[in-house]
């Protein structure tokens, strides 16, 4: 597999549609009486056994993670080789390696971490943040995927303590009236994980002090959508802060927004 046929975005993949075709593997080979006997050999080899359709599907996944972070980059979300990309995979996720640029990754590269947090002897390194995407995937079975990054106003703000109030009504695409910040731990420890799992337990992103973001998704493609949103408002809270105290909206008028998201969709909110 070349990495030039995977440079192509295929973020549109959810991970729950490969879970749906693993799971529904025996189901897509209905018994049809043969109308014909045909030939004996080629009806066998033109269908393909669900192993090997699962094989597919885990294959299409793990070039998916690779085209969010390819993608991540492209939009400056993740300075130097900061930042990782996972999607939920039966009995545990996909994770982007540790230490590797983006652009050189194959499909074998992205690592599968179990539940219990084990990791194939043969496999790359897992992103040394793996811990809190699993403690993530826990928290939030709901969400199937996920993008880490060490954005630069989105990390500005984590770095002085700052969450993202109701400064903008646009902070609801989080899921509530502000985007929130976890406080710190060193990367990878358990405490970390646990952090990042109660910040996201009422919110699909939050700021995580002294490191960056983290934004969770339906799909890879909803999880980088609203790593970008967080950033936009970062920067947009950031240049704010530097006229003054920002004027807030009020508790209230963020709970009617929230309903007006609910009722919209997310792809209409701008609009609202
Ligand atoms: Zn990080």
């Amino acid at each position: 597999m070349s990495d030039r046929s995977i440079e192509k975005p295929r973020i549109s993949v959810p991970p729950q549609e490969a879970t749906v075709s693993e799971d529904g593997a025996s189901k897509a080979s209905p018994r049809r009486p043969r109308k014909t006997p045909a030939r004996p050999a080629q009806p066998k080899a033109a269908r393909k056994p669900s192993g090997a359709r699962n094989r597919q599907a885990e294959l299409k996944q793990r070039q998916a993670v690779i085209a969010t972070a390819l993608e991540m980059s492209r939009r400056a979300l993740s300075p130097g080789r900061s930042g990782n990309v996972s999607c939920r995979w039966p009995g545990g996720m996909l994770i982007t390696p540790s230490g590797m640029a983006y652009d050189v990754l194959e499909p074998a590269d992205i690592v599968f971490v179990a539940d219990d947090g084990s990791v194939a002897p043969n496999s790359r390194k897992p992103s040394s943040e793996w811990q809190f995407h699993l403690s993530a995937y826990h928290a939030r079975p709901d969400r199937h995927a996920i993008v880490h990054t060490h954005s630069t106003y989105a990390t500005v703000l984590a770095c002085a303590h700052k969450r993202i109030p109701a400064f903008h009504y646009m902070v609801a695409i989080a899921g509530g009236a502000d985007i929130p910040l976890v406080p710190y731990a060193t990367f990878g420890t358990t405490k970390l994980a646990e952090h990042v799992a109660a910040g996201l337990a009422e919110r699909d992103a939050c700021l995580m002090a002294n490191h960056g973001q983290i934004a969770i998704g339906e799909t890879l493609a909803s999880a980088l959508e609203l790593a970008s949103e967080v950033e936009v408002l970062a920067e947009q809270y950031c240049k704010v802060l530097t006229l003054g105290k920002p004027k807030l909206l009020s508790a209230r008028e963020m709970k009617i927004v929230l309903e007006r998201f609910k009722g919209y969709g997310q792809h209409a909110q701008k609009d609202a």
